[in-house]
């Protein structure tokens, strides 16, 4: 298997899909290789695109704060996001964007291991799903993982959006994930492992690196939850 850091480097010269025609860099994720709490976004923004790390600005100020309250600092935990290029105009990643990509992000959770997962906004929770979701509704909310505790809350730039009506929600999602954090893990279900690219581990792949579409994939047209769909992690 090889290292977090392996990878990373392979990916920076990504050109699986189009999103790399208009990219800075790759913005592969950030954090402890291995944190016991994983957070998932959407995509780079702007200032993202051009500094290489996930949740930088306010947003990612935010993030820390909230971090912070529940006593655990950034570089304790990893941040990524479902698409590592920036969307031009910060548009949500297209489902064939999404396809080319999520082979890094699953790679990145099967090496980092993380025991919560927390996905932030609507568009990750909702593909970790594989369905469209109300964020509001079932933020906080905890969602077996095969052996992981999947917890999504609300991006931080819409709680700051809101005027800091939201912030309290964020809160205690954050005190959520302590909780999960302090708990024992569920034990996973039995099964030979694969390395990373094989099809047991991202789903049928092709020697290009091109995923087959897993149902959680594909958000433009939701298909019905299963648990199969969580346990491509
Ligand atoms: S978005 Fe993902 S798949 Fe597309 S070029 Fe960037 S790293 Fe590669």
């Amino acid at each position: 298997m090889r290292s977090l850091a392996e990878a990373a480097a392979e990916a920076a010269d990504c050109e699986r899909c189009g999103l790399a025609a208009g990219r800075t860099q790759v913005v592969y994720g950030v954090g402890d290789p291995y944190a016991q709490l994983m957070f998932i976004g959407e995509g780079p923004g702007f200032h993202e695109d051009k500094q290489g790390e996930p949740f930088v600005g306010a947003a990612g100020q935010l993030l820390n704060k909230m971090l912070g309250e529940i006593g655990i600092a950034r570089s304790d935990v990893y941040i990524a996001n479902v698409v590592k290029c920036r969307p031009p105009g910060n548009r949500d990643p297209l489902p064939e964007e999404i396809d080319s990509c999520a082979p890094w992000l699953h790679e990145q959770v099967r090496l980092i291991d993380p025991k919560v997962i927390a996905t932030l906004g609507r568009f990750a929770g909702g593909w970790m799903l594989g369905r469209q979701i109300a964020i509001t509704r079932i933020r906080g909310q905890r969602f077996p993982l095969d052996g992981r505790v999947l917890i999504p809350t609300l991006h931080p730039a819409a709680v700051l959006r809101s005027g800091g009506k939201q912030l309290e929600d964020l809160r205690a999602d954050f005190e959520e994930m302590r909780k999960a954090l302090e708990e024992p893990r569920a034990p996973r279900s039995v099964g030979p492992e694969a390395a990373p690219g094989e099809p047991d581990d991202l789903g049928a792949t092709d020697a290009a690196g091109t995923a087959d579409t897993p149902a959680a994939m594909d958000v433009a047209t939701p298909p019905e939850p299963s648990d199969s769909q969580l346990e491509l992690f």
